[in-house]
């Protein structure tokens, strides 16, 4: 499925997946560590990277242009690819330089990327996308040869990574003789999402029984159906050398009662998620995608969304260097109490 795709090796593979508490409703939690995937502090972009950079290398790329919010966890992991590799990196962000760079930017810096700040505000991609094709022209009329990644780098050649984590997955599952009802975690650019897809309806058409894949959205735009999740995974299928239609409109869910107020607002749920899960397990979530993706398992289990006795696997996606980006703190820790 994967084996005529050019790959860089990026992430340390396979991940952990550990055994958690149970939770209300009476499921049993699973967390699968993409957190650790290595690259650069970790995160689920190292998956996507592995496939986008084999295709840039393939292409003879000698730079990558990429765009994300102030503090992407993407655009950090792209930066560390790039170190990896020999390619120059370029990031296209949200916001203005800051007079302190942290988190994630500290990090892009460190890995030697160049930081591009565009001014925009945080969920505008489009302006994103539109100042990162003024730096692929000029880079491209320096003779630096840019490969360009969206946004999160949720192409089919990226989702493919989650086609193949899915793989993974169930090969876990087998050895640990469990059948989840589901895999959940936190979509934006729904790459992850897509991939997931893929995977999932892959290893279905193969007789395989298969756990549901559940997107708890955290940016408008996956809760209004963008991008396209069916049609990303049905590309995705095209890529792997797969049948597109065995993705079914009906496998596509994403939660959206988790985001709050927008992308990167902060929510009471998502602050409290993070909490438990560092008191229960050592688990580092954050408040933009993974905190809010936990409340969002933890909520759909209270409501019973799965069988009493059902094991549920919650996809950690990393994020853990904003935590320490202004803002980056969950509410209800700082006093010290
Ligand atoms: C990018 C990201 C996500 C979302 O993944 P998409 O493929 O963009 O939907 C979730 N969690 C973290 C920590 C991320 O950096």
């Amino acid at each position: 499925m994967f084996g005529h795709l050019p790959r860089t090796r990026l992430a340390t593979l396979p991940t952990p997946l550990e055994r958690g508490p149970e939770l209300p409703g009476a499921v049993r939690l699973w967390v699968k560590r993409d957190d650790l995937t290595g690259l650069g502090m970790g995160g689920n972009k190292a998956r996507k990277l592995e496939f986008l950079c084999g295709a840039a290398v393939a292409e003879g790329a000698r730079s990558l242009v990429t765009v994300g919010a102030g503090q992407s966890n993407h655009c950090r992991m792209t930066a560390a690819a790039g170190a990896l590799l020999g390619l120059e990196v370029h990031l296209v962000l949200a916001g203005d330089r800051p007079d302190e760079l942290r988190g994630n930017q500290l990090l892009s810096v460190l890995f030697g990327a160049q930081l591009h700040f565009t001014g925009a505000e945080e969920s505008h991609w489009g302006e994103l996308e539109i100042a990162s094709e003024a730096v692929v022209g000029t880079l491209d009329a320096q003779g630096a040869a840019p490969y360009a990644i969206p946004i999160g780098g949720s192409t089919p050649m990226g989702a493919v990574g989650y086609a193949a984590a899915f793989v993974e997955m169930m090969a876990q599952f087998d050895e640990r003789a469990i059948a989840p009802a589901a895999v959940v975690h936190a979509s934006s650019s729904g790459g992850t999402h897509a991939g997931l897809l893929a995977g999932m309806a892959a290893v279905r058409a193969q007789g395989r029984p298969v756990p549901e894949v559940l997107a708890i959205g955290v940016a408008r735009g996956v809760n209004h159906g963008h991008p396209d999740i069916a049609a990303l995974a049905a590309d995705t299928l095209e890529l792997m050398g797969l049948d597109r239609t065995l993705v079914e409109r009906g496998d596509v869910y994403v939660d959206p009662n988790w985001m709050g107020d927008d992308y990167a607002v902060p929510t009471r749920a998502g602050d409290a998620a993070i909490r438990w899960a560092a008191r229960h397990g050592g688990w580092v979530l954050d408040r933009v995608y993974s905190g809010k993706g936990m409340a969002g398992l933890v909520g759909n289990a209270e409501a019973g969304r799965w069988q009493p006795g059902s094991d549920v696997v919650f996809l950690h996606t990393g994020g853990q260097p904003s935590l320490f980006a202004p803002e980056g703190a969950p509410a209800g820790i700082g006093d010290g109490r």
